[in-house]
């Protein structure tokens, strides 16, 4: 019998993360699919891929999945809007994406015996009153405030991704990615790397919330990447954490980008969100062994790279 041609699911796949991700595959020679509803992505990323038989693109909405008529042999599920700014602009939307559409993606992965990998997010320790954080710890979300459609609807997807696999035995993979910055973010993303960035390239104010004493450890993108793909393939459950374990204020991310920049922009303080973070930093032990993986790029040298692709916006 004729071997039947699988494909690659990428939801999201029109995304900052999911660009990165479906570049890799389709120069392994794997044939990838994207499921997008553009809400936050951009299909110009895929141009260059027009008449490239071994890419489609689908725009559609997880919560109304579309019926795709190719064997699918295993699902990066992506889709999911991530920065603050963008997850809040229609809550209802974005928890919905995280349940009934994961429910959605779930089915075709069952329908077609493939294998799932989810990303999940940091966001499910919330304000996490254990540091570093391991994946053990069941959190600190607040289910009320205005993170929680990202926080609670990541929390639940992990739950039905769980569940499948307990019940149906699908084949599951659960990432809960730390914050990543890299090339490909848009320039009105939101996220602090990237409106560092373009503030100081343009020479306006650096908009820093709070103090600045709060932490973050950020991941530069082609190190998620990777770590998405070991998943993918070492066929792990998880949960694993997916993080740079380098930890930086948020002001001192602020001074380097000035620095790297050579900007004279100034840092103003505003507000700090409601319910943000005060500090996050994975624990990576499980990552390194079970899947053999760490991070390789530092700081300075990621933001190099980041700072040099949002030169092209000015
Ligand atoms: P992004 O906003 O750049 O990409 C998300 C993509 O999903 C976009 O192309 C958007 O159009 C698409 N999308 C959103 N809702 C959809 C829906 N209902 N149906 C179909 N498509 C939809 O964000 P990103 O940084 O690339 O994040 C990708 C995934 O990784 C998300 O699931 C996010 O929660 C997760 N993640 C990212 C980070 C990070 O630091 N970048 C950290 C933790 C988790
Ligand atoms: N932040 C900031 N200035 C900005 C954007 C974000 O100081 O212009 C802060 C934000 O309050 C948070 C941290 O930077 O403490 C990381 O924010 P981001 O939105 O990138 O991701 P989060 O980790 O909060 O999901």
């Amino acid at each position: 019998m004729a071997k039947v041609h699988k494909w690659i699911l990428v939801t999201g796949g029109a995304g900052f993360i999911g660009s990165h991700l479906v570049k890799t595959l389709l120069e392994k020679g794997q044939s990838v699919i994207v499921v997008d509803n553009l809400s936050t992505g951009k299909k110009t990323y895929f141009k260059k891929y027009a008449k490239n038989k071994n890419f489609k693109f689908i725009e559609a909405d997880i919560t109304h999945p579309p019926f795709l008529n190719v064997a699918i042999g295993s699902i990066y599920n992506l889709a999911c809007p991530a920065s603050p700014v963008a997850y809040q602009k229609d809550p209802i939307h974005t928890l919905l994406t995280s349940v009934l559409g994961v429910k959605n993606v779930l089915e075709l992965a069952r329908k077609n015996k493939a294998r799932i990998v989810q990303a999940s997010t940091s966001e499910v320790y919330g304000d996490p009153l254990e540091h570093p954080q391991r994946e053990i710890y069941r959190g600190n979300v607040n289910s009320l405030g205005p993170r929680a459609c990202y926080d609670e609807g990541k929390r639940a997807a992990e739950t039905l991704c769980t569940d499948y696999h307990r019940i149906y035995k699908l084949d599951v993979g659960i990432v809960r990615i730390f914050n990543t910055y890299g090339p490909n973010m848009a320039p009105d993303d939101g996220r602090v790397v990237s409106n560092f960035i373009v503030q100081a390239l343009a020479g306006k104010d650096l908009t820093l919330y709070g103090d600045g004493t709060q932490t973050r450890s950020f991941q530069y993108i082609d190190d998620l990447i990777a770590g998405l793909i070991a998943m993918m393939e070492k066929k792990r459950t998880g949960p694993i954490n997916l993080g740079n374990p380098k930890e930086f204020t948020v002001l001192e991310l602020a001074q380097k980008v000035l620095g790297l920049t050579g900007s004279k922009s100034k840092i103003i303080l505003k507000s700090l969100p409601e319910d943000d973070p005060k500090r996050r930093k994975p624990d990576i032990s499980l990552a390194r062994k079970e899947l053999g993986w760490e991070p390789e790029v530092s700081l300075e040298e990621g933001l190099k790279k980041t700072i040099d692709y949002f030169r092209r916006f000015k």
